[in-house]
């Protein structure tokens, strides 16, 4: 059960981040810079701190550290005035004990090594703490893809795979959507992958993405898998921290595929969304806006600015009314709700933004929002948080599902979709649990334990060639 949060005042001074950090041995082992700001050297050291409790071993975690293979290109696209511009791609490898390597590609213009580096150690721990037989991996192109008009984002996409396609392949690594691509930039992938890789004669090679439309063997299910997911272990772990669902209030910090999903569902089972901003501002209203209007809008807009009390009308029912009253970003924090969901980019919530939430519970649909020092400020006031490789692994778990059809030649129901996705998330949410009973630690570190023992009974049992 959880305790009503304190209020912003009442927490310690904070440490900073370089100190609550600490500096593992096996970073000066492996020659990590001191940046303790590194997205990369935080997530790690979750881990490490993870393997130590439960005496993993030396060998796995030094494997673990470092990704397998860290790929960068540079290459050119025409763009529609005819010049040329060079651009920036990766695909990091990070682990494929479990299975070929598996994770998304986002298009921004904020993409770094390092960051890609994080987001691809975090997929080895995603797929092993749900047990879907895949390694992790990331890739992305800095770029900003709004910028470009269709015909370059197609030329873009395609150019970026014929770059990496001797590194991809449906048996071998198999990218997805993230940040900034979406099923129609899959097709072109898979559609570019076909044309030009030596398998082209295997079964399906358009089984070297996920997430592509219906058309071209996506999944059913899978454009909403991530947002269910969240939702899926929201039920799950609601009713012990005392939280029911009905009338719940709910805010959510991005509004593109995993918040708007999120969203939508959580909206169909009674709950209120009150509060939601993305990167073109923030809105509020305490009746409930409407999810399912306000992703139609964004969709239109580009973000939901504008979105305003009356300005559309309820489509689809729940019991929402309609769009928000523009607040501030700050004011979007202190909303009180029982549940926040940040669904937008990495390290989002620091100090200052943990002090400001207004929440009992932080479900983190974005991978890694919280910095450590955030994450201290909350755990001192009592916010329990449900950690981003356990709530936000729904989608991976349907790109599975979604490998599986087309490797099979056979097509899921959206039903048989949810009810596996369904039982993925409640069985990787009770793994998370009985960690924490066990280790009595933080759901963090309990789901970082579920997901190492895992691994760690892998490596035991397949050994480390040679
Ligand atoms: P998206 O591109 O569809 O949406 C991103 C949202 O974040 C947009 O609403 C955007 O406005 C908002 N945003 C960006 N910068 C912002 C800022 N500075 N302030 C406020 N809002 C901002 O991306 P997505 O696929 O929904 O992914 C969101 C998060 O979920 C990412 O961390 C991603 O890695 C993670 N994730 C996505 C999937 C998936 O299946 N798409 C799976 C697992 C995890």
């Amino acid at each position: 059960m959880t305790t009503a949060p304190t209020k912003p005042s009442e927490t310690k001074p904070a440490a900073t981040d370089a100190q609550l950090l600490g500096w593992d041995p096996v970073f000066d082992e492996l020659g990590f810079p001191q940046d303790p700001d590194n997205l990369y050297t935080q997530t790690v050291s979750t881990m490490l701190k993870s393997a130590e409790i439960i005496n993993l071993r030396h060998r796995v975690k030094i494997i673990l550290a470092q990704p397998k293979n860290e790929i960068m290109v540079h290459f050119p696209v025409k763009m529609d005035d005819g010049h040329h511009r060079l651009f920036k791609g990766y695909r990091v490898q990070h682990n494929n004990a479990l299975g070929p390597y598996k994770g998304g590609l986002r298009f921004h213009s904020d993409v770094h090594l390092d960051d890609v580096k994080s987001l691809a150690f975090l997929m080895t721990m995603k797929c092993s703490l749900v047990r879907v037989p895949f390694g992790g991996g990331k890739g992305g192109i800095k770029v900003n893809p709004r910028e470009l008009s269709p015909d370059e984002l197609m030329r873009l996409s395609r150019r970026f795979t014929s770059a990496i396609a001797a590194n991809i392949g449906p048996d071998y690594d198999i990218p997805a959507p993230d940040v900034g691509t979406n099923a129609q930039i899959m097709a072109w992938i898979a559609d570019t992958y076909v044309n030009i890789s030596a398998s082209n004669r295997d079964v399906n090679p358009s089984a070297v993405v996920t997430g592509k439309p219906l058309e071209v063997g996506g999944s059913l299910g899978r454009e909403k898998a991530t947002g269910q997911g969240v939702v899926d272990v929201i039920k799950e772990m609601l009713p012990e921290i005392g939280i029911p669902i009905k009338d719940m209030r709910v805010s959510i910090l991005g509004f593109g595929n995993v918040g708007s999903w999120a969203g939508k569902i959580l909206q169909d089972l009674g709950a209120r969304v009150i509060a939601v901003a993305d990167h073109t501002g923030a809105l509020r209203n305490d009746e409930g806006i409407d999810c399912h209007a306000m992703a139609d809008y964004c969709a239109r807009n580009g973000g939901l600015a504008g979105f305003e009390k009356s300005a559309e009308t309820t489509a689809t029912g729940g019991n929402a009314s309609t769009g928000g009253t523009p607040i501030s970003l700050d004011e979007f924090y202190e909303t009180p709700v029982e549940v926040f969901i940040p669904a937008a980019l990495e390290q989002m919530i620091k100090e200052r933004e943990a002090a400001m939430i207004n929440a009992k519970v932080i479900a983190e649909a974005a991978n890694a929002p919280i910095t450590p020092a955030g994450d201290r400020v909350l755990q001192q006031r009592g916010i329990e948080i449900l950690p981003a490789i356990l709530c936000n692994a729904g989608g991976v778990v349907v790109s599975y599902f979604e490998w599986v059809q087309n490797k099979s030649c056979v097509t899921w129901d959206v039903e048989q979709v949810d009810k596996e996705l369904n039982r993925h998330m409640v069985m990787a949410a009770r793994r998370t649990n009985l960690a924490r009973q066990r280790y009595q630690c933080d759901l963090r570190t309990a789901s970082y334990i579920a997901a190492l023992e895992h691994i760690g009974k892998v490596y035991t049992v397949r050994g480390i060639f040679p």
